[in-house]
């Protein structure tokens, strides 16, 4: 079987492999992912805070609802005991007085946590703010950076797949494909060299006497481990 073709091809392949390999390790990539999740995290908790301080907002107007009729439900009291001043109807205005007092009671300590809650909602969300702007900031300048490696590597990329693209066209079907499957896996390279005289040359697992036998036979073996073609140099 030739392989000078295939074997020529997988040299210029390694090459773009090399190529695309710096761009997916790219920290700058990594980097940038990160930031983003981060920043849409705390976008979350900075609109999250936001709802917080409205609910609370809405429930202060509703105790300040609460208060401002105190003074006209006292009126109404009042006028019950202008009225008449009997044991019943100071029975009445005692028992709404009780009611009152306590609702008042109840307001008063959810108004005493309220100013607790408000600086703490408001510190979260600046503190969300904060974090996020630093956060967008380290996106786009990793991001700039990751740009630029790109536009540096990918007219590179492009040069290298014409050439393996034309390279291709005189190369045996059925090795082509063999090496497209593997290159499909990233298992690179794909075509390799026997060593010791009976290991595979990518990893370096020691192959059975049946396939050696075959190898010197047919030239090349597929690796029991690893699924490169291993060959015999000539
Ligand atoms: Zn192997």
């Amino acid at each position: 079987m030739k392989l000078d073709k295939i074997l020529a091809y997988q040299e210029q392949d390694l090459e773009l492999r090399r190529l695309e390999l710096k761009i997916e390790k790219s920290k700058d990539f990594a980097i940038a992912e990160q930031a983003k999740a981060k920043f849409i995290n705390l976008g979350n908790i900075a609109k999250n805070t936001e709802n917080n301080a409205a609910v609370l907002y809405k429930n202060y107007k509703k105790l300040e609802g609460y208060v401002n009729t105190l003074s006209s439900k006292i009126d109404e009291l009042a006028k019950v005991l202008e009225m008449e001043l009997s044991d019943d109807n100071l029975q009445k205005v005692g028992d709404q007085i009780n009611k009152l007092s306590s609702n008042l009671s109840a307001i008063e300590k959810e108004i005493y946590n309220m100013p607790q809650n408000i600086d703490e909602i408001s510190r979260t969300n600046e503190e969300a703010r904060k974090q996020g702007a630093s956060m967008r900031h380290t996106f786009n300048e990793s991001k700039k950076r990751f740009d630029a490696l790109k536009d540096e590597l990918e007219p590179k990329i492009d040069e290298y797949k014409k050439k393996l693209s034309e390279m291709s066209k005189g190369i045996e079907k059925d090795l082509f494909l063999r090496y497209q499957s593997l290159r499909k896996d990233k298992v690179l390279p794909a075509f390799v060299s026997v060593i010791d005289g009976n290991r595979c040359g990518g990893c370096r697992m020691e192959q059975s006497m049946a396939a050696i036998a075959k190898l010197k036979q047919k030239g090349t073996i597929e690796c029991e481990s690893c699924r490169r073609i291993i060959y015999l140099e000539e």
